[in-house]
């Protein structure tokens, strides 16, 4: 029979990485995730891949997001040459990580090359080049949504939409070895239904075998009614002290809601700001894409923005101010008040958000938003935990701006719709819990075995199963 071998994302939330490997000789990777958090996590991504990429016969990624995708371009270095397989949106956004992550990886070795010769050390090499990256890039196969492909000998893969970010899928995967047949289904990450644009997850209802995730497996969301709120009663008072708002985000994804919801504001009227500059070139051709793709998004957004003749971000909020280039970027240092800057990175450690912080975070009036999580040891965090100062740029600045955290965006099911979407499946497929932290699986493995009477497997690292 084939088996399957969990991999990463085992009692974690990154690394994402499944084989299987059928009787006849197929082997087929399911996700080729970046390890991302503290050090002893990132050097993982370092560690030998415990098969040979080059008897692989296929790669299947559910979504762009690199904890999903990001060591695509190590696979390729270490002799994988055979077709990755994802959705056509998935393909586009992947070139966007892939590059971008590449030249982070080339970039952190330069730095930590040039303190290694100063130390008389040996140079490292990045985890991967711009090189790798494309050449991973040039294997990519698309796909549309609910088209079965046969991806190896005897196994069939179908993408349903996921509603996570654009792209997203739950990968469906028919199984032929010699006479039996399994049916495995993994959900990918599944998609918020409060969060706009995305479509809820398709519910499919047949498995043998079903892998689910379980980020927010312990809780459920703040209704996002509530965040919109306290969204807007930040931008107002912003408005009346007369300072800018400051939101970092993530480039794919939560960047496209802020989005959504100002022009949402905006429409309704009750948008303040004159200006919201979208100061990150990576979001900004995430934007594209997310309207090249526009047809895919939620039908109540969808019919929001075509009351209003809208078909790019840019009608739907005609505010926004793309600055692509490091010129424009630096044009905002000058607007004391009336603008929304949103940049990136997410979590502070880097980019054009901290050359904001300079010139804002020292004043009464500023507003800092963070609509997200923010991971312990980088700047975002340092901030949200209350430091009075903090060092930008190799300055020390004092936090005086106004700080609010959101917890209502977030782009993952919580433990009811989790529970509801594995409440459809028929005859309680053996169920096996992944993409988690420990505490949170168990507390989901508790609500399924209470609610559905469901006993889930939680996998160790390295587990095999047979299928
Ligand atoms: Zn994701």
């Amino acid at each position: 029979m084939a088996l399957l071998t969990f991999l990463g994302a085992i009692q974690q939330v990154t690394g994402s990485c499944y084989l299987v490997e059928s009787r006849d000789g197929a082997k087929v990777l399911l996700e080729c995730g970046m390890h991302q958090g503290r050090r002893a996590e990132e050097d993982l991504n370092r560690s030998a891949f415990p098969f040979d990429p080059r008897d692989l016969d296929a790669v299947v990624i559910s979504h762009a997001h690199l904890d999903h995708s990001g060591l695509l371009p190590r696979l390729v270095a270490e002799g994988y040459r055979g077709p990755i397989h994802a959705t056509e949106a998935s393909c586009e956004l992947l070139e966007l990580m892939l590059l971008d992550s590449a030249f982070l990886q080339e970039k952190d070795a330069e730095w930590e090359n040039r303190w290694r010769a100063r130390q008389g050390k040996p140079a490292v090499k990045p985890l991967y080049t711009i090189a790798n990256a494309e050449q991973a890039l040039s294997q990519r196969r698309a796909h549309a949504y609910g088209a079965a492909v046969e991806v190896a000998k005897g196994v069939q893969v179908t993408f349903h939409n996921a509603g996570h970010i654009l792209g997203s899928a739950i990968v469906e995967m028919q199984v032929q070895d010699h006479h039996l047949h399994r049916h495995l289904v993994f959900s990918g990450d599944l998609g918020n239904t409060c969060s706009p644009l995305m479509q809820a997850p398709t519910q499919l209802n047949q498995a043998d075998v079903l892998l689910m995730e379980s980020t927010y497996g312990d809780r459920d969301h703040r209704p996002s009614d509530e965040t919109l709120e306290e969204l807007a009663d930040i931008l107002q008072q912003a408005h009346r002290e007369g300072g800018n708002v400051l939101i970092p985000s993530f480039a794919v994804g939560r960047t496209q809601d802020l989005i959504y919801y100002l022009g949402r504001f905006y429409q309704e009227g009750r948008l303040p700001q004159q200006a919201v500059f979208l100061d990150s070139p990576m979001a900004i051709r995430a934007n594209a894409i997310y309207s090249r793709f526009h047809d895919q998004f939620a039908a109540e957004d969808r019919a929001a923005l075509a009351a209003k003749g809208a078909k790019r971000v840019e009608d739907w909020l005609p505010v926004l101010r793309c600055t692509p280039t490091a010129e424009e970027s630096m044009a905002i240092n000058r607007i004391k008040s009336g603008a929304i800057i949103i940049a990136g990175a997410g979590m502070c450690n880097g980019g054009r958000i901290v050359h904001h912080f300079k010139h804002n975070l020292w004043r009464e009036n500023c507003h800092l938003v963070f609509p997200g999580f923010q991971a312990k040891g980088t700047l975002g965090r340092l901030i949200v935990d209350g430091a009075e100062t903090v060092k930008v740029l190799h300055q020390r600045i004092a936090v005086k701006a106004k700080v609010h955290t959101l917890g209502g965006f977030s782009a993952h099911a919580g433990q009811s719709q989790l529970l509801d979407w594995a409440s459809r499946f028929e005859h309680h497929p053996e169920l096996y819990l992944v993409h988690g932290e420990l505490e949170k699986m168990q507390t989901l493995q508790a609500a399924l075995r209470e609610r559905l009477n469901w006993i889930a497997n939680i996998p160790e690292p390295g587990e095999q199963i047979a299928l």
